[in-house]
Formats: C-alpha cells, sequence, structure tokens
C-alpha cells in the first residue's frame, strides 16, 4: 500500500493519520456550524454536510445529520460510491479543489461528537492471551478458560446509553462492593476501577436472522477504538451468574473516527490456528483480523505519560465477523449503529496486556510510571488514552485517539434524603 496524493497537502505525510488512503467517518462542529458528518483529510475535516449541499457527492440530505447511520443505511453499493467520489475530489490533481476548499475546517477548530448514533452495544471476551489472564488469577491455570471458551466468542448485552466519544469525562462510579470472607457488602466508590483496550465494530448493514461468517464481516462498516472502563470490585461481586452489570455501565469510550473496512482492507490478517475445530456456522479460512498497532497510555494529573501496554488486534483468537455471525446466529435482529466490543486485546508479553487487572496481577504487583508513581489500578485525576495505527509503506491509517480523564466519585449520591431529612 502506497500513498495516495492529496491537494490537501498535509494528508501527504507518512506522518499523518489521515491520508487520502484513509477517510475516517467522523461528526464535527464549529462556533458556527451544527454537528455534521465529516472525513478527516491530514489536519483538516471535510465538512459534507456541505459539500453535499453544493452539489459535489451526487447524495441528497444524507450528511446534514449528526451521525453517519443513514450513509451506513443506504447500502455497500453507496459506501463504495461515495469513497470512490471523495477519493476522486480530493486527489492531487481534482478540478474541484478552489469548490471544496470552502469546506474544510482545520481539525484545531473542529469538536468532535460521537460518529453515529450507537443504537445497541454488545461487547466480548474474545482474546486468548486475556482470557488465559483472568482465568489463571481466577481459577488457576488449569483451568483458565471456561469450557465453551474455544467454541464461542463470549459475550454479554451491554449499554449504548453509555458509550461517549472521546474527551468526555468518565466519573468513578459507586456500586456494591464486597469485602472477604463473610464481610457483608457495603455501598461505596469503586477502588478498583479499571480499562480495557478494544477494537469497536459498527455495523453499517442490518439483518433479521443468521448470518455466514462471509456476510457478517460484509455488514461491517469500520472500526472505532473502545475503552471499557471496568470496576473491578464491583464485577467481582456482582457477575455471577449473568455477567458483568453495573461493573460496566459507568462509560465507554470510542474514538471519534470511523476507519472504514475499507480502508482497513489492506491490513487483513489471518486468523491463528484453532486448539479445536470451530463449528461450521463459526469457521472460517478468510483474513478476518487487521494488523493494527494498538497502545495504551497513562497520565496522572500533572504529570507525564507513561505507555502501559502496546499490542496488536492480529492477536485475537475471535475475529468481529465471526462475534457478529454469532450474535445473529440465534435470530437476534441486528440494526444499523450497533457496536460490538471485541473484548479485551492482550498479546502474549507482559507488556501486552490490556488492562490494568492483568498488568499488575489483580493489585497484586502495581506497574511503574515512568514519572516514578506506580499504579495498581486508576487514581483519580488520571487520563487513559488508547491510540491505534495501522502500518504500509510510508503510509499510517490512524484512529485518532480515544481519551478520557477519571473524575472523582460524588460524594455520596444516595445520601440525598438523609442530607434534606
Ligand atoms: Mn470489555
Amino acid at each position: 500500500m502506497t500513498l495516495l496524493r492529496s491537494w490537501v497537502v498535509s494528508a501527504n505525510s507518512a506522518e499523518t493519520p489521515f491520508p487520502l488512503n484513509n477517510l475516517p467517518c467522523g461528526v464535527v462542529s464549529t462556533a458556527t456550524l451544527a454537528p455534521r458528518c465529516a472525513v478527516a483529510i491530514g489536519d483538516q475535516a471535510l465538512d459534507l454536510c456541505g459539500a453535499e449541499a453544493a452539489g459535489l457527492l451526487g447524495t441528497r440530505g444524507v450528511f446534514a445529520a449528526p451521525g453517519w447511520n443513514a450513509h451506513m443505511a443506504s447500502g455497500h453499493a453507496a459506501w463504495a460510491v461515495l469513497r470512490a467520489r471523495l477519493t476522486e475530489l480530493l486527489s492531487e490533481g481534482s478540478d474541484r479543489q478552489a469548490q471544496l476548499t470552502p469546506h474544510l475546517i482545520p481539525l484545531t477548530d473542529a469538536r468532535l461528537h460521537l460518529p453515529f448514533d450507537v443504537t445497541e452495544y454488545t461487547d466480548f471476551y474474545a482474546s486468548r492471551h486475556h482470557a488465559t489472564n483472568v482465568g489463571t488469577m481466577f481459577r488457576g491455570a488449569e483451568n483458565a478458560l471456561p469450557p465453551n471458551w474455544l467454541h464461542i466468542p463470549i459475550g454479554y448485552n451491554g449499554r449504548a446509553s453509555s458509550v461517549v466519544v472521546s474527551g468526555t469525562p468518565v466519573r468513578r462510579p459507586w456500586g456494591q462492593l464486597k469485602g472477604p470472607d463473610d464481610a457483608a457488602p457495603r455501598l461505596a466508590p469503586s477502588q478498583r476501577f479499571d480499562i480495557e483496550l478494544e477494537l469497536g465494530a459498527v455495523v453499517g448493514t442490518p439483518s433479521d436472522g443468521p448470518l455466514t461468517v462471509a456476510e457478517a464481516e460484509a455488514n461491517i462498516f469500520g472500526y472505532v477504538l473502545l475503552n471499557d472502563w471496568s470496576a473491578r470490585d464491583i464485577q467481582a461481586w456482582e457477575y455471577q451468574p449473568l455477567g458483568p452489570f453495573q461493573s460496566k455501565a459507568t462509560a465507554t469510550t470510542i474514538s471519534p473516527w470511523i476507519v472504514t473496512a475499507a480502508a482497513l482492507a489492506p491490513f487483513r490478517r489471518p486468523l491463528p490456528a484453532r486448539e479445536v475445530p470451530l463449528l461450521p456456522h463459526l469457521a472460517s479460512d478468510a483474513p478476518l483480523l487487521y494488523d493494527i498497532d494498538l497502545t495504551v497510555g497513562l497520565t496522572p494529573q500533572g504529570g507525564t505519560e507513561t505507555v502501559i501496554a502496546r499490542t496488536n488486534y492480529d492477536t485475537m483468537y475471535y475475529a468481529a465477523a465471526q462475534q457478529l455471525a454469532h450474535h445473529a446466529s440465534s435470530g437476534c435482529p441486528m440494526r444499523v449503529g450497533d457496536l460490538l466490543g471485541s473484548g479485551t486485546i492482550s498479546g502474549p508479553g507482559q507488556g501486552a496486556r490490556g488492562s490494568l487487572l492483568e498488568l499488575s496481577w489483580g493489585g497484586k504487583t502495581p506497574i511503574q510510571l515512568t514519572c516514578g508513581a506506580e499504579r495498581a489500578f486508576l487514581d483519580d485525576g488520571d487520563t487513559v488514552v488508547l491510540r491505534g495505527d495501522a502500518w504500509g509503506q510510508g503510509v499510517r491509517i490512524g484512529f485518532g485517539a480515544c481519551a478520557g480523564q477519571l473524575l472523582p466519585a460524588l460524594p455520596d449520591p444516595f445520601g440525598r434524603d438523609a442530607a434534606s431529612a
């Protein structure tokens, strides 16, 4: 893959996350423009609402909304037509430069919003290394993987309402925490608040019945970075027998740009060998993973950033297409804007673990930060930034940062009656 050159000169570098090859989909606003669809190109956003109104895109009324759902719903053919059209319009030598230039917004002037209306949110548990680490901590190395793990991409239904865009602060939650042994549960702020490094798949084509893995892959419009904030102490008490609930419901942060499956196509990678064969409806020989470098940065309030984890999406055991095929296998209808979290992405090494739970091994061995502090779990004021990039020959396909700062817990959100009595 080589760099496609654009008349937007900032897009013609090996460093920009947004070359013409990428064209990720976001929603931007400015002091004078209401939120609308845009694509990132170099250090600019192209306002597609404005370009559409000027008759440059060949569509009507698709991009004025503050979300990409209408475009996704217009189907695969429309996805390809838009990508080809934007590539032509923004290419070096295009005769439309003068008409498009008024619709460019410097990214430094743009406010970024959720790129799509998240209709549903499901989260999975699909990294072999992550599941092995967590299982070893709680059940011992012999029984690390649950008996279903090698047969099913395990998931739970999350809360679409909790999904926020990068930059939104996250408030440390209160919840029921259980002390050791016979201690009664108590209501308190979570003491073991954590992150999960994930990739989110965005369903762009609705379905109402089982899908083959190939159909499922074709229905995925693109991908975002996703931080599944997790209160481990709330989770430990609540999760049996129906899985996580309040521990995962505080917030889920996603990056502001959807990187399309089309932009990632040059980076497809094979699935790992199966330890046991999958049933036919989940089996695939297709290269369903992607070579995407992923990092987690942690910055204490007023401090400097330490990169605490580095891994790659190509280390996963199950790909998003298999997760979507499994999700739809019961006949579960899938909607435009359905968000599927990959599950925590951990690689094989100690520095490749995508959660503090694993990095600090259940809090037993805090990690050292470059500023001298250490962390087992997050402190108030900590900022966590997920980053993702696919690297070609002199081309970087970036996601933009997926960032959030942890705010202190409210003093006592459940004490209002007592306070007013
Ligand atoms: Mn998760």
